[in-house]
């Protein structure tokens, strides 16, 4: 049987596995419906984040928010996590190596999880999770087929905020990703004609990587 995500994160709490256990406050393992349609990840949680124990709560984290209520979402609709679960000392880049040892945890949520769609925040969790080199401004707009799931890149909130902010081209890209999160997420809500699940196949126009079957939990360890 499944462990609960809840039964995950209390065992995440003390998680030792890689340096940034020794500089970390706490573990930040996520936030959010437990089972939600809706999954996002970035990259690590920061300063704030590693005070306040959960993902997204400064500022980025309040232009995320905004841009759910958006969309007729709001936090507690949909599950937010990161890449990492532990700060790293000032906010640098993750190492490979941290990466490798934080994939468990990132792969139990989404198998219990088990969202349709799938938003990555920025350059680091877009490569990460579908493996490309290409650059968050090529990949956002369209969405990919993912073991069975959808993929939509977007821009990190910080870098809208780090950028031209609100009056900035990339927040009129957010603002379109967000439609097309919206979109995805009612389509795949809507029963096809032929009484199918409405979930397979990956057709939509935009699918930049080949759709690939959908898996269970123990091949999902396989992922990365
Ligand atoms: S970053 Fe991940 S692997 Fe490293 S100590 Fe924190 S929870 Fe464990």
């Amino acid at each position: 049987m499944s462990r609960t995500l809840a039964a995950v994160a209390a065992e995440a709490s003390t998680c030792t596995r890689c340096r940034l256990a020794e500089s970390r406050t706490q573990v930040v393992f996520g936030v959010g419906n437990p089972h939600a349609d809706l999954l996002f990840i970035g990259e690590a949680p920061g300063f704030h984040e590693d005070k306040q124990g959960e993902p997204f709560v400064g500022a980025a984290g309040q232009l995320l928010t905004r841009m759910l209520g958006g969309i007729g979402l709001r936090r507690e609709d949909v599950y937010i996590t990161n890449v990492l679960r532990c700060r790293p000392p000032g906010n640098r880049d993750p190492l490979p190596d941290e990466i490798e040892s934080c994939t468990p945890w990132l792969i139990e949520t989404i198998s219990i999880v088990q969202p349709v769609v799938v938003v990555t925040l920025g350059n680091f969790a877009t490569k990460f999770v579908l493996n490309t080199q290409r650059g968050i401004t090529s990949m956002r707009g369209s969405v990919y087929g993912w073991h069975g799931r959808k993929v939509i890149p977007t821009f990190h909130p910080a870098a809208i905020l780090h950028g031209g902010g609100e009056k900035s081209r990339q927040f009129a890209d957010l603002q379109d990703d967000f439609a097309l999160i919206h979109a995805t997420l009612t389509r795949s809500a809507t029963p096809p004609e032929d009484g199918g699940s409405g979930l397979a196949g990956h057709g939509e126009a935009g699918v930049g990587v080949a759709p690939q079957p959908s898996l269970g939990a123990d091949e999902q360890l396989e992922l990365f």
